[in-house]
């Protein structure tokens, strides 16, 4: 099984250049593949990309860390650090219009520092009539190869991603793709900078002394750890990333995310860590929304539980806030944890090979529809336009969550009451407590 990690395609530049357009352009073309998770709102800044059979994380950092009160050129340079620092290809947009300006001289001295690979990209260049004289000004930056590129008139657009498609390409290529043991589950651990992640995975390493091995991943900066614990194997990934020295920055904070994002491409089970001594944040709310869109296993670990040891009153108020903020998260594992101590980390590996064979799990047809029938007649459908709703069969249609179709004669007559009250049937007669099911309902013709 190999494992192989997705890359992060950032978009930077001034306000105005057309990042955000260059973005809808290349996410539009995009299926939507997921069902959004309710009382989770999708960020349009982020967005998964597959372009000619390589899939990236597409962000507009424009979009991410909008603050007007910077001054504009610290503004811009903070977003190129942070871009540098987290993503894998850099994207940097310039105006055609407005011509060569101070703030992208800056931006461009910036990415000289970093050997990833960045695209030089001049925007507004509307067609080939104005292409050099429009380019003209930039080549003072003395970068090899400049972009002419219409985001918005689709000018130079296939040139440009075909460019992208190779450095994908070979990136595949030059990835050291590892041969992970058959049926070893992909265990992601989340969360804010400082949350305690490394520590959490070198807890876990230490306690259990296992046979393990450090898989140097594929950026320098993270570190898979492959662990054996009696039958099963596990791949730990740790998304920590680079820290620059003493200094978590808000922007930095908000650009962690993404490798949230890489990191949920490639896993089975989403851990997810809350700092208790904070609380539950939005950005925590966050990350847990896209593990769940994802469709990954999630586990929520409050962690720094010693912070709060003593304190009955804060204890309950930090559970109550993870149970507020996601109201609609019942059926994911919520364990207190320390990573300083070790407490309560001998009850994580059970309960991630529970959420894992949950998830994977597979029904028979004979089964679930005896299942069906009990749950009809325990609690009898309503009536819907006169007529009583009949539920004739049903089967599974997919795994990692199980989803499931019942044929009925009247899906618009199902609401969400009884949905709910077959969800929690399925859910309770099928052993599925820890996590979510989707139940979809179809029209018999
Ligand atoms: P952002 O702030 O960098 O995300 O920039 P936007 O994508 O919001 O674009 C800023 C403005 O430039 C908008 O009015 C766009 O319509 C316009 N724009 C974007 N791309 C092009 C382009 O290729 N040609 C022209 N003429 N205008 C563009
Ligand atoms: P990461 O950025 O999420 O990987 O976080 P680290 O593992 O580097 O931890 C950040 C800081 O929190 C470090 O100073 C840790 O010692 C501390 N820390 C981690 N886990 C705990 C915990 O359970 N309790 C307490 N009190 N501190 C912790």
């Amino acid at each position: 099984m190999p494992t192989s990690s997705c890359p992060i395609v950032a978009l930077v530049g001034r306000p105005n250049v057309g990042k955000s357009t260059l973005f809808n352009r290349i996410t539009r073309s995009r299926k939507a593949l997921v069902d959004p998770t309710p009382g989770v709102t999708r960020d349009r800044h982020y967005d998964r990309v597959v372009w000619e059979d390589h899939p990236f994380i597409l962000v507009d950092t424009g979009g991410i860390d909008d603050n007007p009160d910077d001054a504009l050129v610290s503004h811009i340079r903070e977003q190129a650090l942070a871009a540098i620092d987290e993503a894998d290809i850099i994207l940097f947009l310039m105006d055609g219009r407005t011509g060569l300006t101070p703030a992208d001289h800056a931006v461009v001295d910036i990415l000289r520092r970093t050997d990833k690979p960045i695209f030089h990209v001049v925007n507004k260049i509307d067609g080939p009539e104005h292409e050099q004289e429009l380019l003209a000004p930039f080549y003072e930056l003395g970068i090899e190869r400049l972009w002419a590129l219409s985001a918005e008139h689709i000018y130079g657009f296939r040139t440009l991603m075909d460019a992208l498609g190779t450095v994908l390409a070979e990136r595949t290529v030059d990835e050291i793709v590892i041969d992970l043991p058959e049926d070893t589950v992909k265990v992601a651990f989340l969360g804010r900078p400082n949350v305690g992640k490394s520590s959490m995975i070198n807890q876990i390493v230490g306690e259990e002394r296992m046979v393990v091995s450090e898989i140097s991943g594929t950026t320098r900066d993270s570190v898979d750890t492959l662990l054996v614990r009696g039958r099963y194997s596990y791949l730990l990934i740790d998304t920590a990333g680079i820290r620059r020295k003493g200094k978590t920055t808000e922007k930095l904070e908000k650009f962690s995310i993404l490798k949230s994002l890489a990191a949920l491409e490639r896993c089975d089970v989403a851990v997810v860590l809350i700092d208790a001594g904070e609380g539950m944040t939005e950005q925590d709310t966050r990350i847990i929304g896209y593990a769940l869109e994802q469709g990954r296993g999630l586990i929520v670990l409050v962690n720094k539980w010693d912070l709060v040891a003593g304190d009955k009153k804060r204890q309950e108020e930090v559970l109550a806030a993870v149970g507020q903020a996601l109201p609609f998260l019942g059926f994911a594992p919520l364990l207190t944890v320390s990573a300083l101590t070790g407490y309560g980390i001998k009850r994580l590996f059970p309960v991630i090979g529970s959420v894992y064979r949950q998830f994977k799990a597979k029904f028979t047809t004979a089964a679930l529809n005896r299942l069906l029938r009990e749950a009809v007649e325990e609690h009898s459908p309503p009536i819907y336009k006169n007529k009583r709703l009949k539920f004739y069969y049903t089967s599974q249609i997919g795994t990692c969550p199980p989803k499931f179709v019942i044929m009925t004669n009247s899906s618009k007559g199902v609401h969400f009451s009884y949905e709910r009250y077959l969800v929690n049937r399925f859910r309770q007669g099928l052993g599925l407590d820890k996590v979510p099911i989707r139940i979809f309902f179809r029209d018999k013709t």
